[in-house]
């Protein structure tokens, strides 16, 4: 099987591209990744060599470089590509339409005009809008974004409907709730976390910290991702939740709990505008129907993420350094 993903330079692509290349070494993986400030090549250096992995630097904008390689016999597009961070999108919402929407609807183009087999949308949970104390998304859940990041998202997914619905490419649609584990950006709520607390920096909480979300391992995720790719039916959504509901603020006292650091780090800041309250997934349908059986408890896969960032300052370090600074947007976007 030959596979063109998209963002595959950063945190949940570069995953899957070391899952695939392991599980399936007969496979061919081009990575096209237009390294903004979230992609880092360092994220693939394990992969360097390998000779079924191929890095492509460009964006999903440019519609010749994706016709290009959407020609070389490519099976399945699978788009990770996206701006992802909320914060970012309520700043500067343009480049969320551009990568999100239009990128996407480029990507859907060349699957159809090239006749590429599958083409998997990576959505998020957020396109469902806010939950209360109560209840579930389930792929019926009607879609209501909140901030520019989900509604440009929930344009995506519209797109590779309408892609299913009126040209029959054969499209699915997967809808994760927040991802954490290695490579992903500081600028996200685990890994600031973590990193903050190792360099005994203040912890950074919106509001009162009790916004909830699911928590997914990247590595569930990827092995999701895999049965969608394998097994999956076309047209159908499927969401993928790690039933593992936690506040903001029992995530950061679990990360100062392990790392052995004071609460007093703690310092609460003023809400983010339009914050969702609570994200909640039911999994059953890719459970029930695909066989997917996620491996990790939140309690281990988070002592192994923050496992992992101590053991990695040499990844974290030039970025906190370089071109992006630990408190120069939002101090602790969860999504
Ligand atoms: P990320 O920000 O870490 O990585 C995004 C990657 O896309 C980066 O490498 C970036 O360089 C690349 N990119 C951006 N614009 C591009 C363009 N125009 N052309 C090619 N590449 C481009 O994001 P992530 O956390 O890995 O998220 C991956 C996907 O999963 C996104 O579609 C996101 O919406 C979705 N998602 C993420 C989460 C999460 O918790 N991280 C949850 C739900 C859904």
């Amino acid at each position: 099987m030959k596979l063109l993903i998209t963002g595959g330079a950063g945190f949940i692509g570069s995953n899957f591209a070391h899952y695939m290349v392991k599980k399936y070494p007969d496979y061919q993986l081009i990575n096209l990744d237009a390294l903004t400030y979230a992609g880092n090549t360092d994220n693939l250096a394990e992969l360097n060599g390998c000779p079924n992995h191929r890095f492509v630097h460009g964006s999903i904008c440019d519609k010749q470089l994706v016709e290009n390689l959407v020609q070389q016999g490519v099976d399945a597009v699978i788009n990770f590509a996206a701006e992802s961070h909320v914060d970012r999108s309520i700043a500067h919402p343009e480049v969320f339409v551009q990568t999100n929407v239009l990128g996407t609807q480029l990507l859907l183009e060349a699957a159809r005009k090239h006749k590429v087999r599958t083409f998997i949308q990576i959505s998020t949970d957020e396109v469902y809008g806010s939950l209360g104390p109560a209840g579930l998304f389930t792929e019926q859940t009607p879609i209501a974004p909140n901030s520019p990041y989900s509604s440009s998202k929930a344009a995506g997914d519209l797109l590779a409907r309408a892609y299913f619905e009126t040209y029959g490419l054969q499209v699915m649609i997967t809808r994760c709730s927040n991802n954490y584990g290695p490579y992903q950006f500081p600028e996200k709520l685990i890994p600031h976390m973590i990193i903050s607390a190792i360099a005994d920096r203040p912890l950074t909480v919106y509001g009162d910290g009790l916004n909830v979300r699911d928590w997914l391992h990247v590595e569930d995720h990827c092995s999701a991702i895999d049965l969608v790719l394998h097994k999956g039916t076309a047209g159908e959504v499927y969401n993928i939740g790690g039933s593992n509901e936690r506040t903001n603020i029992s995530i950061v006292s679990t990360i100062l709990e392990e790392l052995q650091k004071p609460e007093t780090l703690i310092k609460y800041v003023a809400d983010r505008l339009g914050h969702d309250r609570r994200y909640g997934i039911d999994a059953s349908k890719i459970i029930n129907e695909l066989g997917w059986k996620p491996k990790y408890r939140f309690e281990t896969g988070i002592r192994e993420t923050i496992r992992w960032y101590l053991q990695n300052d040499q990844w974290w370090n030039p970025i906190i350094s370089g071109q992006f600074k630990l408190n120069e947007v939002n101090p602790n976007d969860t999504d």
